[in-house]
């Protein structure tokens, strides 16, 4: 028998109509990429992503064609979001950090035939134009005083585009499985695949995030997502913002520890999320000016492992709890979350904080589990430690025109390329990526748990650890350090640190220096580069 209920469908325009009904006066706040902040509202954004929307179908868009975006987080780059999928066009995020041959590759494998773009960029995309035959309009995401000198030959103004059309558009009459969206994995291996998000894993996943577990917006927050749009939907917030009525503060081009300080202080954020580097350079920004966080309640920290010092300083510093997050582009992306459990505020501070260094627990719509390499199921005892593999409604089925193959297994579930650890509570600790882990003497070491200790030394900036050959262990962990500024530690003195934070056969058999650490697109430890760089580096063990 049939439920006898309503087939709303789950599409993207409807958050949005939602907030312009509802929340139509809350603010959007945005640094502009010209430099000064701008503010406008949620039913200005409704109406002119109608008006995006309007044009982008006057221009001959279709329901399926994909649009880029190659944007920081602005207003115009929402209304453009917006407008893309209210159309009925899928909207690919292009990550702007990506090489050029590596943009390249994407815009014409997703067949891009319209690009909008920021100021920042255009010098970009004036040098590979000629290689992304099917964009046919370049939209410069500014107003003609602003619009830079540029040799791109299908370049038009934004403000002056956007004129000619008005907000009188119903929204694409699409499915609620039609695609909305494209974000392209950074592919530390072989080529980038795309990830083709639809309507309703977009509102499932909006909705989600707003679970009190969660990120958990409600109408009285504030929130910066200084996540970039481009990387994995910034983390959910595009949709769960618009739907709890939250204002959004966007950060633009700029997101040194002075400029996010600024928003988080002037706008009264109340919450935020981003990777540790971001955090990083907020909190050296804090600590040398004396500044405070009085509005700050929350701050998402994922896509890396969140390191202690982080926790430490935000929380007992800064009164700001801390949610170590776990997820992946193929994920939409958000998949673990660590919020605790009732019983834990009795914790001491060392076991609340060994707690938190978890990546945490699933959201319902999110399933996990651990399995061997005979793909039999671990137990959630927080010791065994296997292939971590996920299972939902906004996790990817299959990538972009098929690439790379059939991703599940036959029960559906989704190897995720991450190793991790359950526990009985249901938290998950990732150990590493399978392919980063240590494999020494038939055991593992994390080169994530190293790093994270030794990061904890007040001289070191940053850490990262790789595997290096050895003639009796097969591999063994090398430490590659960059000094705080000004500091100058000793190697003796970081294993000494480290000797009481890790079992005693995971010391690094080496410390070595350097001035910077290789990062990819998406702010992660280049370990592939790493490993290529020391590949010749021989062991004093050895
Ligand atoms: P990329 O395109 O760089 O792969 P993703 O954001 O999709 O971008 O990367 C997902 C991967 O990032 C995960 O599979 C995991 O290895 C890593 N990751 C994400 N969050 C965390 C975290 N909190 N701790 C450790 N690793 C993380």
């Amino acid at each position: 028998m049939h439920g006898l209920m309503q087939d709303w469908r789950l599409v993207v325009p409807k958050v949005l109509d939602h907030a312009a009904r509802n929340h139509g006066e809350r603010e959007m706040v945005t640094r502009s990429i010209e430099g000064p902040i701008r503010r406008t509202t949620l039913a200005e954004l409704h109406s002119r992503s109608r008006r995006v929307a309007k044009a982008l179908v006057n221009m001959g868009v279709k329901s399926g064609d994909r649009v880029a975006t190659m944007a920081w987080n602005t207003d115009r780059h929402m209304e453009t979001w917006y407008g893309v999928m209210g159309c009925g066009a899928v909207c690919h995020t292009v990550n702007p950090r990506l090489f050029p041959e590596q943009l390249v590759y994407i815009m014409n494998h997703a067949e891009d035939c319209v690009l909008f773009v920021d100021t920042t960029f255009v010098p970009v995309i004036e040098g590979i134009q000629d290689k992304i035959p099917t964009v046919k309009t370049i939209i410069v995401m500014t107003d003609e005083a602003n619009m830079p000198n540029t040799s791109l030959t299908n370049a038009v103004v934004y403000e002056e585009w956007i004129k000619g059309a008005d907000d009188d558009f119903a929204w694409a009459d699409v499915d609620e499985n039609d695609a909305a969206g494209l974000c392209y994995t950074s592919g530390t291996t072989g080529n980038p695949k795309g990830v083709l998000y639809s309507h309703r894993s977009n509102v499932l996943h909006g909705l989600v995030a707003n679970q009190a577990d969660v990120i958990g917006l409600s109408a009285q927050d504030a929130v910066l997502p200084v996540v970039p749009m481009f990387h994995a939907n910034a983390w959910a917030l595009t949709f769960a913002a618009p739907m709890a009525g939250a204002k959004l503060v966007m950060p633009g081009a700029k997101m040194d520890g002075e400029s996010i300080f600024e928003l988080l202080d002037t706008e009264k954020v109340s919450s935020t999320a981003a990777v540790p580097t971001v955090w990083l350079m907020l909190l050296q920004y804090l600590e040398a000016n004396n500044k405070e966080l009085p509005y700050l309640n929350k701050v998402v920290i994922g896509g890396s492992a969140c390191p202690q010092v982080m926790i430490e300083k935000f929380e007992n510093n800064y009164g700001v709890e801390v949610i170590h997050a776990w997820g992946m582009t193929e994920m939409s992306p958000m998949g673990t979350l660590c919020t605790l459990k009732p019983g834990m505020e009795e914790f001491s501070a060392e076991q609340r904080i060994k707690q938190k260094l978890k990546q945490g627990r699933a959201p319902f719509s999110v399933e996990i589990k651990i399995t061997d390499d005979d793909d039999k199921e671990l137990p959630h005892d927080g010791e065994a430690f296997g292939h971590l593999l996920v299972r939902g409604p906004a996790v990817v089925k299959e990538y972009f025109k098929g690439e790379g193959g059939d991703p599940l297994d036959a029960d559906d579930w989704f190897d995720t390329g991450d190793v991790a650890t359950i526990d009985e509570l249901g938290y998950m600790q990732i150990t590493d990526r399978a392919k980063d882990v240590i494999k020494s003497g038939g055991e593992w070491i994390s080169s994530i748990d190293l790093e994270n200790a030794a990061v904890g030394h007040p001289q070191v900036q940053e850490a990262a650890v790789i595997g290096i050959v050895h003639p009796k262990w097969d591999e063994r962990p090398l430490l590659i350090v960059v000094k705080a500024e000004g500091e100058d530690p000793s190697k003796e003195e970081i294993l000494r640190f480290l000797e009481d934070k890790i079992a005693k056969w995971w010391m690094p058999d080496d410390v070595v220096f350097t001035d910077e650490i290789p990062h990819t697109a998406t702010g992660k430890i280049q370990k592939l580069a790493l490993r290529e760089q020391f590949k010749d580096y021989k062991l004093p063990t050895a």
